[in-house]
């Protein structure tokens, strides 16, 4: 008899407390699209699914967040949005309309302009909840990284607000605490090194954008392959990183792979280039699988140009499963609301449906 084992699920219903109203989108202000239907969809479709071991994360404090982020940022973050309003903001929700971009170095002290030195768009909305989601959401993907450190073959983090575009020291891009990295560090600093070496993991973003803050995070280290599959920046989001060009520095050289894609790629093309990435993550020979699993490449996603079946994402989770590595899923984007729940249950069923040989 073959029994599948089914991936771990971690949620936080604490998410719905991150609900900003609004976002300017391609010059319009439409509603927000990172809403709380997306991981309360996802969910559902998680418990139709059925088979799931589905649980609550416990509080890890601080510590494993605050080595990723910077205390400073971390900081503003908590008291932003109560500085916000104090300082006459509304109650709509803190968003910046000043950027410290290139040249402007100075970090302001007024609440409103702090705002633009720690967010690099203005999509990262903060309101009411927001501190206390993103706090929850990270803590979602340290248990799930701690169910793999004690065994597991595989968990989801089904984190909400989302996390691959924070910096250490920024938000953007819906995302205020970098999930997969705080969960990537969390696994190397929670592993008995092997006698052959360092503990390493990788990270693979299939967002359909570019994982502009886990890059940058571990851009000078080698101990964490950062490998990321995305829309050319020269035509989408996060525009500024996330070209082949940039490989790491210092210690990190080759320790970073972008594979920029143009618009409409299909399955079959797609699946390919993922098996080339796979073969790459074979060679580094890593002790963990951190997944940033956006399914924005669908193909009828708002905020995407490919052209990604349904069907894809099961051979998706499949090619992942062929690596045979503990594995971490931690959920990023998509905003195909009406197909997002069974796109990331495709995924996980194509990853349970492997049986190694
Ligand atoms: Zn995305």
């Amino acid at each position: 008899m073959i029994i599948v084992r089914r991936v771990i699920i971690y949620h936080s219903s604490t998410h719905q407390l991150h609900a900003p109203v609004h976002e300017f989108f391609e010059g319009a202000l439409i509603p927000y699209q990172e809403s709380p239907t997306r991981a309360n969809i996802v969910l559902t479709a998680l418990r139709e699914a059925g088979g799931h071991e589905i649980r609550l994360p416990t509080d890890h404090g601080w510590e494993p967040i605050r080595a990723i982020h910077d205390s400073a940022y971390l900081d503003w973050f908590k008291s932003a949005y109560p500085a916000w309003l104090a300082a006459g903001g509304s109650t709509s929700g803190a968003v910046a309309d000043t950027f410290a971009v290139r040249q402007l170095k100075r970090r302001p002290n007024h609440p409103k302009a702090a705002l633009g030195y720690y967010a690099l768009d203005a999509t990262t909305v903060i309101t009411d909840g927001t501190f206390q989601a993103a706090y929850d959401s990270a803590q979602v993907a340290i248990c799930a990284a701690e169910a793999l450190s004690q065994g597991s073959r595989s968990a989801f983090a089904l984190c909400r607000p989302p996390g691959h575009h924070a910096h250490a020291d920024l938000c953007g891009g819906y995302c205020f605490l970098n999930n997969a990295a705080i969960a990537a560090q969390w696994l190397i600093d929670h592993s008995t090194a092997e006698p052959s070496g360092p503990v390493r993991a990788v990270i693979l973003d299939v967002d359909f954008h570019h994982g502009n803050g886990t890059q940058d995070i571990f851009y000078r280290r080698s101990d964490v392959l950062f490998v990321s599959i995305h829309a050319d920046p020269d035509r989408q989001y996060p525009y500024f990183s996330g070209g082949a060009a940039e490989v790491g520095e210092g210690e990190g050289v080759g320790a970073t792979i972008n594979i920029p894609l143009p618009a409409r790629i299909n399955d079959h093309a797609y699946l390919t280039i993922l098996d080339q990435a796979c073969d790459r993550i074979s060679d580094y020979r890593p002790n963990w699988l951190v997944v940033s699993l956006g399914v924005d490449t669908f193909e009828g996603d708002p905020l995407g140009d490919f052209a990604l079946t349904n069907e894809a994402y099961t051979l998706i989770g499949r090619s992942l499963a062929e690596l045979n590595l503990s594995t971490l899923f931690v959920m990023e984007g998509g905003y195909a609301i009406a197909q997002l729940g069974q796109n990331i249950t495709s995924v996980l069923g194509g990853f349970e449906s492997f049986k190694a040989t």
